[in-house]
């Protein structure tokens, strides 16, 4: 079981199907410490909704609440669907690939428009599941522009799951990972209550990888809050810096 779980999905996410109150009561129910929602972004329909991000302040007792978006890479020049009044608010920015759009170089293979979104976007924290047979990449590439970034890559419980990768490439995902040193979260990506905090499908692939958990986000609680607040103080730092937001005068 995940401790603290980055990565799941409410019905404001056209693919889920519960409440927040609802995925945060089973999660505190299986014994987790924190359960990150993360609703699609605009190009996946998802809906974000202010008083989610502005005003739900830590609704049950006993579990924490880490609010996150999962956005999309939705061009190959590296746009995301993140909205801008949005950005200072999220303790956790997930990024994946999840809509096709037409790109000059290889079909088969949509590194270079995640590398150029984490480039030109650098407050994204994880990349969710980079195995995904849909959006192959060059996990190599992947795994050194990470690293440098700190983005964690994902190790998805339900992608293997639902076999939409094979454990073949997840070893292969999982090798790469521990020779460049990156880091990985191990997540549930959760569209129903049972699935919350599962990582029955990855676990033992992970512990048969040698990849220390040091090395791993979300291994305890402790390393899992102190990398959303380091990402979230490092995002709201650059945001500062670059005045691409204002992140004093939010309207809602
Ligand atoms: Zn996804
Ligand atoms: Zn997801």
């Amino acid at each position: 079981m995940i401790c603290v779980d980055l990565h799941s999905h409410t019905l404001m996410s056209q693919c889920g199907i519960h409440t927040h109150l609802e995925m945060l009561n089973a999660a505190r129910d299986r014994g987790l410490a924190g359960l990150a929602i993360t609703d699609h972004g605009p190009a996946l329909q998802g809906r974000l909704p202010s008083p989610v991000y502005e005003r739900l302040d830590q609704p049950l007792p006993g579990i924490r609440l880490i609010k996150g978006i999962e956005a999309n890479v939705t061009d190959a020049e590296g746009a995301v669907d993140v909205p801008a009044w949005l950005l200072p608010m999220l303790d956790i920015v997930l990024l994946g690939l999840h809509v096709k759009f037409p790109r000059s170089r290889n079909d088969a293979d949509w590194t270079e428009a995640m590398l150029t979104a984490i480039r030109r976007n650098p407050w994204v924290d994880l990349i969710t599941h980079p195995v995904d047979e849909n959006f192959p990449m060059d996990i190599e590439r992947l795994a050194v522009a990470a690293k440098a970034l700190g983005i964690a890559l994902e190790l998805n419980n339900s992608k293997v799951l639902y076999k939409r990768t094979s454990p073949e490439r997840v070893r292969r995902f999982l090798d790469i990972c521990r020779e460049t040193g990156c880091r990985i979260a191990v997540c549930s990506d959760a569209h129903t209550v049972s699935e919350i905090g599962g990582d029955e499908s990855v676990r033992p692939l992970l512990e048969a990888s040698g990849i220390p958990e040091s090395q791993i986000v979300n291994a305890t609680p402790g390393m899992a809050f102190g990398f959303v607040a380091a990402r979230r103080a490092a995002r709201l730092a650059h945001l500062r810096a670059t005045s691409a937001y204002d992140t004093t005068s939010l309207i809602c």
